[in-house]
């Protein structure tokens, strides 16, 4: 399949700029991220309809704590990615080209309604690289009525992000850190996040956030006092998810501790009106309260959910929430 968004270039190079990198290909050769080759002169979208992996999960695992609670999702993920950071917890996808099942958009919407699936997540590894299959998909969720969800690093430039935003019912997307160094390290640019960030929830869509916390990384407490501003300022209902990290990939150092968690998530406490830990077990910061009198709202154990209300409204003082049901 031909690739959107790229350039030809002289002696049948390619420029791809679907995303910042801006990768400049050689006949033969790909992009950064894996799955965009230059095959005689022409972007190929050589992942296209390939899936590395599928599975039907809660939608609190994308993370998603606000968004149609207590549902499932069909998730799918791909080949490849265009960060490179250094703790992935996926790298065994995003790294290299594993063996992939095809599939089809139709084929993955009957999937979708057989497992009582409100959508579809594109998620594991960066699903925006496979643009043209995620975009093929989307259309055919949206025309059939079903939920389209991005899992995503935000590294996506303007005028692709603006076409696919049409499309797009939730997203969550990483902020990994916040400053300019720590993305660079992992091959990214904040920027570019922060934009997307931004655009995504401008236009409507659905967003949560998730922060990687690693002491020893991105643990700097002014940077992280600055991210939750900024959030704050977009809205401070957007919901943070500060999840916990473990030694993956490159990385070996020690797991974030539990109480490092709870210190960091009661500092996001004063900016935000929804702060939950993720990825570890006994630091609190799991149900939903109610921003204005505390009630419980959404009670989570796991990934068990239990609703006390059926819209976004608090049953005990009828404030509005930050919801989609
Ligand atoms: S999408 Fe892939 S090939 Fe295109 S610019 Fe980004 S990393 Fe390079």
């Amino acid at each position: 399949m031909d690739a959107k968004y790229w350039r030809a270039g002289d002696n049948q190079c390619v420029r791809c700029v679907l995303c910042p990198h801006a990768c400049l290909i050689f006949n033969g050769g790909h992009g950064k991220c894996l799955i965009r080759k230059n095959i005689g002169g022409v972007l190929q979208a050589t992942g296209y309809g390939k899936i590395s992996s599928m599975a039907v999960d809660p939608i609190e695992k994308k993370p998603l704590y606000h968004f149609h609670p207590g549902s499932n999702i069909l998730s799918i993920g791909f080949n490849g990615c265009n960060m490179s950071c250094l703790f992935c917890q996926n790298w065994q996808i995003s790294t290299q080209e594993t063996p992939t099942q095809d599939t089809s958009p139709m084929e993955l919407l009957h999937t979708a309604r057989k497992a009582f699936s409100i959508g579809i997540a594109y998620t594991y590894n960066e699903p925006l690289t496979n643009f043209e299959f995620v975009m093929d998909c989307a259309k055919e969720f949206r025309e059939s009525g079903l939920k389209n969800v991005i899992v995503s690093n935000g590294m996506i430039n303007p005028e692709p992000l603006k076409e696919i935003i049409p499309y797009l019912d939730a997203a969550n997307i990483d902020l990994k850190g916040f400053t300019e160094e720590y993305y660079k390290e992992h091959g990214g640019l904040l920027n570019t996040v922060k934009h997307t960030i931004e655009t995504l929830f401008r236009a409507g869509v659905h967003i949560e956030l998730t922060n990687l916390l690693i002491p020893e990384k991105n643990g700097n407490e002014q940077d992280f006092e600055r991210m939750c501003r900024f959030i704050a300022d977009m809205s401070p209902d957007i919901p943070l998810h500060i999840s916990g990290y473990f030694p993956q990939y490159k990385y070996d150092f020690p797991p974030t501790p539990n109480n490092t968690l709870t210190d960091f998530a009661k500092k996001a406490k004063n900016y935000l009106n929804h702060i939950y830990i993720g990825n570890r077990a006994g630091c609190g910061f799991t149900n939903t309260l109610c921003p204005e009198c505390g009630q419980v709202l959404i009670e989570r154990s796991g990934f068990k959910t239990r609703c006390l209300t059926e819209k976004n409204t608090c049953p005990n003082c009828s404030q509005g929430f930050y919801a989609v049901f």
